[in-house]
C-alpha cells in the first residue's frame, strides 16, 4: 500500500521538530527529523577539519554516511551524535555546507527511502516542495521572529546553556536568509501547502490542528 507522507516545513524555531514528533507518535508514523541529517553532515565536516568549502570531500563523506534513527537517538556511521549535532559550532556552520547541491541528491535519496517503507511525518525547509512534491499532506509553519528566539533560548537552557536573545535572533537571521536565498532547494512555502502561524499557539494546539486535518477531521 502507498505509504503516507506528512511534510512539515518552515524556519527554525517555529516548533516544527516538536510538533512532528508528536504527531508522528500519535498516527504511529516513523518521524524523520530531516535537519540532522544535515547536521550530521556538518558536524562530521568541522570535527574532520575538512573546508566547508570543499565540495568534493564533503559529497564522498555524504556517500559512505550511515546514518540512522534510533528511536530518540540520532547515530552516524554507528556513533551517537544526537547532542554533538545541536551544537553551536554546528549550528552556525550548517546553513552553507546545506546549501551543496550534490549533498543534497545524496540525503534526499535517503530522505526518500524512509517513505518508501514507513508511513512518515518529516520535517525540514524543502520537504513539501522538493523531497515530496506530492506529499498528501503539507504544512507550512512560520512564527515571529521575537518568539522564535525566545522558544530557542528556552531549548539551550533546558540543554543547560545560556545564550543571550539577542545573539539567538542573529543567529536565525543568518539561517533565514541562507536558507530562503540558496539556489537549490530554498526554504519556501509549497503552493498547496497549510500555512500555520504558531506565534501564540501552544505544542497541543499545533498537533492537534495537524491530527485533524491528517484524520479528515476538518
Ligand atoms: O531543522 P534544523 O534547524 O535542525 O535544520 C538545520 C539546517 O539544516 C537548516 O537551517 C537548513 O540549512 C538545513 N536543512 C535543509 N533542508 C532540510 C532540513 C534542514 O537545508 N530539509
Amino acid at each position: 500500500m502507498e505509504k503516507v507522507v506528512v511534510a512539515i516545513d518552515g524556519p527554525s524555531g517555529t516548533g516544527k521538530s516538536t510538533t512532528a514528533k508528536l504527531l508522528a507518535e500519535k498516527l504511529d508514523y516513523m518521524y524523520i527529523d530531516s535537519g540532522a541529517m544535515y547536521r550530521a553532515i556538518t558536524y562530521d565536516v568541522l570535527s574532520k577539519k575538512i573546508n566547508p568549502a570543499d565540495t568534493k570531500k564533503i559529497v564522498e563523506l555524504v556517500k559512505n554516511a550511515r546514518i540512522e534513527f534510533r528511536g530518540d537517538d540520532f547515530f552516524l556511521n554507528g556513533k551517537n551524535v544526537t547532542k554533538e549535532i545541536r551544537s553551536i559550532e554546528v549550528t552556525n556552520k550548517v546553513s552553507s555546507v546545506s546549501a551543496i547541491k550534490e549533498l543534497r541528491k545524496i540525503l534526499v535519496d535517503k530522505q526518500r527511502e524512509y517513505a518508501k517503507k514507513f508511513n512518515v511525518v518529516m520535517d525540514g525547509r524543502d520537504i513539501g516542495t522538493v523531497v515530496f512534491p506530492e506529499a498528501k499532506f503539507k504544512f507550512f509553519f512560520t512564527c515571529d521572529l521575537n518568539t522564535r528566539a525566545a522558544r530557542r533560548r528556552q531549548d539551550f537552557i533546558d540543554h543547560g546553556m545560556k545564550i543571550p536573545v539577542e545573539k539567538i535572533m542573529l543567529e536565525l537571521k543568518k539561517r533565514d536568509e541562507i536558507d530562503t536565498k540558496r539556489k537549490e532547494s530554498p526554504l519556501r512555502k509549497a503552493k498547496d501547502a497549510i500555512e500555520v502561524d504558531t506565534t501564540n499557539m501552544i505544542i497541543e494546539e499545533q498537533v492537534n490542528l495537524l491530527l485533524r486535518r491528517v484524520q479528515g477531521l476538518d
